[in-house]
């Protein structure tokens, strides 16, 4: 079986693991108990969180640790959107088709039910969002912007930090998911100019199930986990020390392997588009050509079942992903491909390929030789 599928999730790396190892067993302790297990769990969190902190350029207290990076985006939006409200008034939310849906239904939800107005950005042909949308959607009621540095399904990676400073020229805050563009792309804070920037764990070869939020100083939040005093009163509950401390040696390791993982993974990311396009009839790029996640391949064929298509490929051996949800009977096309503009007969055949650290040119080649003899074979089924 070969794995092409690392926007998915991502092993966790050896070393990784092996720094986790002590904080299960030997130095099990509570990092809010005042003896000696106690401070020995709060000093691996402190250098977790400051190891975080070298890599985003920031200060160690304006990190937090989450469960996950759908958590640091509901608490980024949900957290930023109440307290700005309650501060001064401010109710209007601005995001775009093409968020995760930890944003989008955080977005929706603050909307239906916590009376919010969301407006969404307008997109160009590659899915990035337009800046100059952002500047005209801006007015003094505006409370916040969401817009993902790279998108997970087409791989477009956005332009952060222009978008950051029109926000701030407009005194509103700008929240970026990073999660997917962690692995590979520069999440220098100063550099991007954000507020808030949500991390997962598992998409750079950490552990699955933490995460984290960078909050610049003096941006209020309201704490959506109440209780103990925990990462600064903003996020309730004894914190998952082994893990905590696998996701920042896992984001350390990304940012200093960045340049080796990026040449590893291009070129055989290049060679899967050029194939594809080539071998494949009625079969298009999606996201940007150049501006794109250095691992990541997506594309949509025209009158093929993408859920088909990733169940023989499955068979084949390789585990891919495509953007439609995966509903029997019933598929619907993916938002972020239909806000593309892609008709139906063309948006319910996606695919994604996302590379990483085991992939090869030998992986490679055994997939491009066999997608378009599947290609076909589901178009024949129809
Ligand atoms: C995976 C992903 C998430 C969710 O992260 P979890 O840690 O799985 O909750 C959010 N946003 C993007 C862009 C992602 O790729």
């Amino acid at each position: 079986m070969i794995y092409l599928d690392y926007a998915a999730t991502t092993p966790i790396d050896p070393r990784v693991f092996d720094m986790m190892l002590p904080y299960f067993r030997e130095s099990f302790g509570n990092p809010s108990s005042i003896h000696r297990y106690g401070q020995k769990a709060e000093t691996a969190i402190e250098s977790a969180r400051e190891k975080v902190a070298a890599v985003l350029h920031c200060r160690a207290d304006e990190i937090i640790f989450t469960s996950c990076g759908s958590e640091s985006d509901n608490l980024a939006l949900r957290g930023a959107a109440l307290a700005r409200r309650n501060a001064s008034g401010e109710k209007w939310i601005l995001t775009a088709h093409t968020e995760h849906h930890a944003v989008s239904k955080t977005a929706i939800q603050l909307e239906k039910e916590y009376g919010f107005q969301l407006e969404w950005l307008d997109l160009d042909e590659f899915g990035a969002v337009m800046p100059v949308s952002l500047s005209k959607a801006v007015c003094k009621d505006t409370a916040l912007a969401s817009v993902m540095y790279a998108n997970n399904e087409i791989g477009t990676i956005n332009p952060i930090s222009e978008l950051a400073e029109i926000a701030k020229a407009n005194n509103i805050l700008f929240h970026t998911d990073a999660v997917q563009a962690a692995a590979y792309l520069d999440v220098n804070v100063e550099k991007l100019g954000v507020d808030l920037m949500s991390l997962g764990g598992h998409k750079f070869y950490g552990p699955k199930g933490v995460g984290a939020l960078y909050i610049r100083k003096g941006t209020k939040l309201i704490p959506h986990l109440t209780g103990g005093g925990q990462e600064f009163s903003l996020r309730a509950g004894t914190q998952n020390v082994p893990y905590i401390v696998g996701f920042a040696e896992a984001l350390s390791l990304a940012s200093e392997e960045r340049g080796q993982r990026i040449a590893h993974v291009k070129p055989l990311r290049d060679q899967i588009i050029g194939r594809v396009l080539e071998e494949i009839p009625d079969a298009l790029l999606t996201g940007h050509p150049e501006n794109r996640l250095p691992n990541h391949a997506s594309f949509v064929f025209k009158d093929v079942d993408g859920n088909l298509l990733l169940q023989l490929l499955d068979s084949a051996g390789f585990a891919c992903s495509s953007g439609s949800a995966c509903k029997t009977g019933n598929p619907e096309p993916s938002e972020v491909i239909t806000s593309l503009g892609y008709s139906r007969d063309w948006a319910l055949g996606s695919l994604r390929i996302t590379l990483g650290v085991d992939s090869t040119p030998e992986h490679v080649d055994m997939f491009v030789n066999t997608l378009p003899g599947l290609v076909e074979k589901v178009r024949e089924l129809k």
